[in-house]
């Protein structure tokens, strides 16, 4: 089978094939780090991640790179108006960004360079286009220049007019055409800067990923990716310096962009207001249901966030680990993920029908009858969630951390249950049933088993 995956260069969905299979690289634009991720920007985290799975399952070595943006006017800004030094910042939104991420069951990238780290690269990159005539310095700037790179324009697919409107493109006299970008800019001394050719200053915000994928990957990646906002104007500028940088080598075999995270409709953004902050959602949600959310619409569809679609994730997984809980004695034969799980992602990361096939597992599990029988399913249900990073905890944990969430009183549910316990080796029946009220009245719903008495928060 092969991965078949969305190729936004040419809109056409395309076998993947790494340029070396012994090594793929993939890139995909990180945050900037001046406050809490909202759930928008977890999307991207979470989607990328699981190709990363699918990719690390199929190849011996993948490389995969997501980026920390630690330089921007955004966290100048934050820094003034709190009065705090910008790393102070960038430090402390990098450590939740990461935090929050392991919630959602993100695994680690390979790397994460931070672009501050990068600078000197960021200046021989900038050289390099100077030299060969695809940059200018004017004013203590270093620009772009939009018109000597014929692709320009490829990506996105606008032309230069509708770029230039669409983009709100600052006009600015040290400019030869209103489309160039900044590479450079120079910083006064309140703001951070480096020493560089062109005086002191900090560079643009899209060399920083052109410097830090040439520093790590190499010249051409085999997958960059980002959401879909980043297509204009970041990835066009990157494609565009990248590729004269490297007097024409490919930049990216593959682009992929995920869909917005709406909110009744309306794209998730800091600058519109209508965010929800995964460190909030992650106060009364499991990260695990946050994540099922996510992945429950096709990556490239928006989807629409609300709480509706986070309770019917959590009901999906509870329904998933009760199946797993009842198995628990058995031991899961290791199986690799079912064909038609892996055939759903490889279908551009098809991931509601690869969900749809877990379901189907759930099924088979609950009516399987042997113990052969639950034990190849119970392997095969943790091999598929482990390709979309779920349904890889104990239920016991699963079940306890949505106790812990609920507000119930576990310790007194507990003594409820002991008590009702003794009651009935008492053959006091009836004082057994008030107790069982007592804790139905809690909304928490008991199962009597042979092994003893389990209890779990009622949806
Ligand atoms: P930012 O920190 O704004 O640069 O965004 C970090 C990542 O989140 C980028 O890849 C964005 O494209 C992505 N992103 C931002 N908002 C949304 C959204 N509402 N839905 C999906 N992705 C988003
Ligand atoms: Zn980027």
């Amino acid at each position: 089978m092969s991965l078949i995956l969305y190729n936004t260069l040419t809109r056409t969905k395309e076998a993947f094939t790494p340029a070396d299979p012994a090594r793929v690289t993939m890139y995909v634009c990180g945050p900037t780090v001046y406050n809490y991720a909202h759930i928008g920007n977890a999307r991207p985290a979470v989607v990328f991640d699981v190709l990363f799975r699918l990719l690390t399952a199929r190849y011996p070595k993948v490389v995969y790179a997501r980026n920390y943006t630690d330089v921007d006017d955004k966290i100048n800004a934050a820094s003034k108006a709190q009065g705090v030094p910008i790393k102070a910042i960038t430090d402390k939104f990098t450590a939740i960004y990461r935090a929050d991420m392991a919630a959602l069951g993100v695994l680690p990238p390979t790397l994460e360079p931070c672009a501050t780290d990068h600078i000197p690269q960021m200046i021989g990159m900038i050289e390099a286009l100077l030299k060969n005539g695809h940059a200018y310095a004017a004013e203590g700037h270093v620009l772009f220049n939009v018109p000597s790179f014929a692709g320009y324009g490829q990506l996105s697919r606008r032309n230069l007019d509708e770029m230039i409107d669409g983009a709100r493109v600052e006009v600015a006299p040290y400019k030869k055409d209103p489309a160039d970008f900044v590479l450079w800019k120079p910083s006064t001394p309140d703001l951070p800067g480096w020493d560089s050719p062109w005086g002191r200053g900090r560079p643009g915000w899209h060399i920083e990923c052109s410097a830090m994928i040439e520093t790590h990957l190499g010249e051409t990646i085999d997958i960059h990716g980002g959401g879909h906002d980043l297509i204009f104007p970041h990835h066009e500028n990157e494609l565009a310096q990248g590729t004269c940088a490297h007097n024409g080598a490919t930049y990216a075999r593959m682009w992929m962009h995920n869909g917005f995270l709406t909110m009744d409709k309306a794209k998730m953004s800091k600058s519109l207001g209508n965010i929800v902050t995964v460190h909030e959602l992650l106060e009364s949600t499991p990260g695990e249901a946050l994540r099922w959310a996510i992945l429950s619409a096709h990556y490239r569809q928006p989807l629409d966030w609300s709480d509706e679609t986070v309770a019917q994730a959590k009901t999906t997984l509870d329904r998933a680990y009760r199946a797993l809980e009842q198995v628990t004695a058995i031991t899961a034969i290791p199986n690799a993920a079912p064909d038609a799980v892996i055939a759903a992602l490889d279908d551009d990361l098809n991931t509601p029908k690869a969900m749809a096939e877990i379901a189907a597992l759930v099924k088979a599990l609950n009516q399987a009858a042997t113990t052969p029988d639950k034990a190849r399913f119970k392997g095969q249900l943790v091999a598929a969630g482990r390709l979309l990073g779920v349904l890889q905890q104990d239920p016991t944990a699963w079940f306890g951390a949505a106790k812990a969430s609920s507000g119930v009183d576990a310790a007194e549910v507990e003594r409820l249950i002991a008590a009702r316990l003794a009651a009935r080796k008492a053959r006091d029946f009836r004082e057994a049933d008030r107790i069982r009220d007592t804790i139905a009245a809690m909304g928490v719903l008991i199962e009597d088993r042979a092994d003893g008495t389990t209890w779990r928060v009622a949806e």
